[in-house]
């Protein structure tokens, strides 16, 4: 497990202007950079909206801030007649290393299948950006007893024609859907259920190396309270935070979870 590099993300969603973006990262810079509280095993990357990234940027480059960011979504298209679209050469210009593809909310709100994020994912790896693809199931899956076989077979249709290589650059957040945003936390045995089922599925479709390497994290009102149980599962690498990734000092905890 340790061979792989624990991550800790921030998913701003739809707040903080870019003034309060970099307010926040700056709180942050000086949070983490307390030297009685070394993390630096684990890598920190934050999601702001579109709008803050070039700020970000300056104050990323500027700063000894050991935080990487990257955006919330991109165009499966590199560039062209898509309205309002933003595309991944313009994040990998922007110093993005990461972006999240097919998060819950925009599957749910924006319609986004599967086929759609496969494309989305393809656009990430031409322009060196890592993806987090989300997966995960609703609360009448979950009751069902289905979320293994639902969450599976997404990642089977996302994954498709994906290579190796890729493979075990990409990183999977399982988020399930009843537990964003409500305060309801999946235990830390269902994360582990999920997340040893996801590697084994890779395994599957590629092979054992591969399998080792993907990162996967467990993504669903994390807090600095139950970070640590979480990740302290042999197959969750990482977490996905969303509100909580706005109090920096709570943010700052989940990062330091090993102390
Ligand atoms: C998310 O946005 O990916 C998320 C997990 O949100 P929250 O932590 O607020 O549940």
């Amino acid at each position: 497990k340790f061979d792989r590099t624990p991550l800790i993300a921030g998913n701003w969603k739809m707040n903080m202007d870019h003034v309060q973006g970099i307010t926040l990262l700056q709180k942050l810079a000086w949070t983490l950079s307390d030297a009685r509280h070394d993390y630096g095993r684990v890598e920190v990357v934050v999601f702001p909206p579109f709008t803050d990234l070039r700020s970000t940027q300056t104050l990323v480059a500027g700063d000894k801030l050991k935080v990487e960011y990257g955006a919330q979504d991109l165009s499966p298209n590199d560039s062209g007649a898509f309205t309002g679209d933003i595309s991944g050469q313009f994040l990998a210009k922007l110093g993005c290393s990461y972006v999240l593809v097919g998060h819950s909310e925009r599957r749910s709100v924006h319609g986004e299948s599967d086929e759609l994020l496969n494309e989305k994912l393809k656009a990430a790896y031409r322009h060196n950006l890592v993806p987090i693809l989300c997966v995960g199931e609703g609360l009448e899956v979950r009751q069902a007893g289905d979320h293994v076989l639902h969450t599976l077979a997404q990642v089977r249709k996302d994954l498709a024609g994906l290579n190796a290589e890729q493979v075990s650059n990409l990183v999977i957040a399982y988020e399930p859907i009843w537990a964003i945003g409500t305060g309801e936390v999946a235990g830390p045995d269902d994360a582990q259920e999920m997340c040893a089922a996801i590697r084994a599925e890779i395994a599957d479709l590629y092979d054992d190396s591969v399998a080792a390497k993907t990162r996967l994290l467990y993504g669903g009102s994390v807090k600095a309270a139950n970070a640590a149980s979480i990740l302290g599962e042999r197959d969750v690498d990482g977490v996905l935070v969303g509100g909580a990734s706005l109090d920096v000092g709570e943010f700052a905890n989940i990062v330091r979870f090993e102390q």
